[in-house]
């Protein structure tokens, strides 16, 4: 246990680098604001549950208890417009959606959260904090029959965001209201004309303010407080979250319960941005600039997808773009190059001493040895995974360079040894590298290629019977027709082979 309080992490709410210790040892209790489910997710959404997946896995890694929730917004005024749209119920619409989303998520290789709690399914927890804030004194009914949050009411507004009550005066970005009292209050029950339904396009219910449904940020102080408690230990999200989101959900459970801090860590991902000033150009449905996850995923496989997020520290900005996607399919195809070479070695190879395998072969012992440290180092720096990235690849490159050493390379199981537990880490912390190295390179193959591989494979054949019948000039033509196609055959002992051209 001594050994997890290495682990030190970057709080938005101090605005520090702090040392992470949870509320009870063993234990930690993780809040991920989940998405709004009316279309498919795309690769500026994943990247976000991709962070907090890192973030849990690693502390389960090490040893923590974790209890992972991630909610789904599944009432929202975005999926009632869609559904009146379709002609169909919100929450058909929404759990339509969630069964997409579940998809997309498995497909990328997420561990699935403990709980994921719907709005839809947690009425009465946030119908109770409502009523503490209003009989607190901290929530009141304005005359169309919404409760606000009142932010006067809380000396504290501002905590998370850095901003300042007086900036939210009307004027700037905060519409008028004559509902309010103050124009930053926002809303928790939002009222609906009419009975309580939840078959209709906008789901609603009674309660003790009248027929409605939540507003958007008491959601997540219902969900967390009923699953993790009135204070619990990491609460994640996107940066734009912060604010108003973020600094809502502080307000609400704090005045709810007097319990203070809701969260100790705060931890914000930076976002997936297209370029433009400042890295300013987001990924976004309204600018037609959508990537989703089953887009992105017919054209590479899933780890490919996993590094171009782990490259990048999950706190900086990921600039998108074509290199990105291909640097981060070269990278895996060479790791499982390695990886290939490592297995066969292990399988078929013998023991001869380290020192005797020249430099290369003891540079590969000497990096997988040092692996493992390195690596909880790197993570233990706020999960600093683009920095255990970097020693995983130098781990990569020296494995190939040593592999080109067909001699030597036969006999070095002693040096081989420590890369097993290096990429076992890599795969169950990062979930990269846990292919089986053929099953990725057919899969490769396959999403490159798409039908064309049925054609590649008869030219392979066609080129080994030309070799056997010694019609050399075929043999060559056949080479070079593949070669266009970024098609690279290797003839071995056991008949011809092929991969993917990627770099
Ligand atoms: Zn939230």
């Amino acid at each position: 246990m001594s050994e997890r309080s290495s682990l030190r992490v970057y709080n938005t709410l101090t605005r520090t680098v702090e040392p992470f210790v949870p509320r009870e040892p063993g234990k930690v209790g993780v809040y991920v604001c989940g998405m709004t489910v009316y279309d498919l997710c795309h690769i500026g959404h994943a990247r976000a549950m991709m962070a907090f997946d890192v973030v849990v896995r690693y502390l389960r890694s090490v040893g923590y208890e974790v209890n992972h929730v991630r909610n789904h917004t599944d009432v929202d005024d975005k999926i009632i417009a869609r559904a009146k749209a379709l002609g169909k119920g919100g929450l058909e619409v929404s759990a339509e959606y969630i069964a997409e989303l579940d998809r997309d998520l498995d497909a990328v290789g997420l561990v699935r959260p403990t709980v994921e709690p719907r709005v839809s399914t947690s009425i009465p927890e946030i119908l109770e904090v409502i009523r503490l804030l209003v009989e607190g004194g901290h929530a009141y009914q304005g005359p169309s029959g919404d409760v606000y949050f009142s932010v006067e009411n809380f000396s504290e507004y501002g905590k998370l965001s850095g901003r300042k009550l007086e900036d939210l005066r009307a004027g700037e970005r905060v519409e008028v209201n004559p509902d309010k009292r103050h124009p930053g209050d926002f809303v928790l029950w939002k009222s609906v004309a009419g009975a309580a339904t939840i078959e209709g396009a906008e789901p609603c219910w009674d309660s003790p303010w009248g027929v409605g449904r939540p507003g958007w940020h008491i959601e997540c102080s219902g969900m967390s407080r009923h699953y993790l408690g009135d204070s619990f230990d990491i609460h994640g999200g996107g940066i734009d979250l912060i604010f108003p989101h973020h600094e809502n959900e502080i307000a609400q459970s704090e005045c709810a319960t007097h319990v203070s801090p809701m969260s100790r860590y705060w931890l914000h991902n930076g976002h997936l941005s297209l370029g433009g000033p400042d890295g300013a150009i987001k990924m976004s449905k309204s600018l037609g600039n959508v990537i989703t996850i089953r887009d992105l995923l017919a054209s590479v496989p899933a780890e490919v997808l996993r590094l171009c997020y782990l490259e990048v520290h999950y706190r900086s900005p990921l600039l998108w773009g074509q290199d990105v996607l291909a640097n981060a399919t070269g990278a895996l195809d060479r790791l499982y190059q390695a990886k290939e070479l490592v297995e066969e070695v292990m399988a078929t190879g013998t023991e001869a001493p380290i020192d005797s395998l020249g430099e290369h072969g003891e540079e590969v012992f000497v990096l997988a040895s040092a692996f493992p440290l390195r690596f909880r180092n790197s993570m233990d720096d706020d999960f600093n995974t683009a920095a255990a990235m970097g020693f995983l690849f130098e781990l990569v490159r020296a494995i190939n360079r040593f592999g080109n050493d067909r001699k030597r390379r036969r006999q070095g199981k002693l040096a081989l040894a420590p890369v097993k537990e290096a990429f076992r880490l890599c795969s169950e912390v990062l979930g990269i590298g846990g292919y089986v190295p053929a099953a990725f390179f057919d899969e490769l193959k396959v999403k490159r290629l798409g039908p064309a591989v049925a054609e590649v494979e008869a030219m392979v054949a066609d080129r080994a019977k030309a070799r056997a019948e010694k019609d050399w000039a075929a043999a060559d033509r056949l080479r070079l027709e593949l070669e266009s196609r970024n098609v690279v055959v290797m003839d071995g002992a056991e008949g011809s082979t092929w991969r993917v051209r990627v770099s």
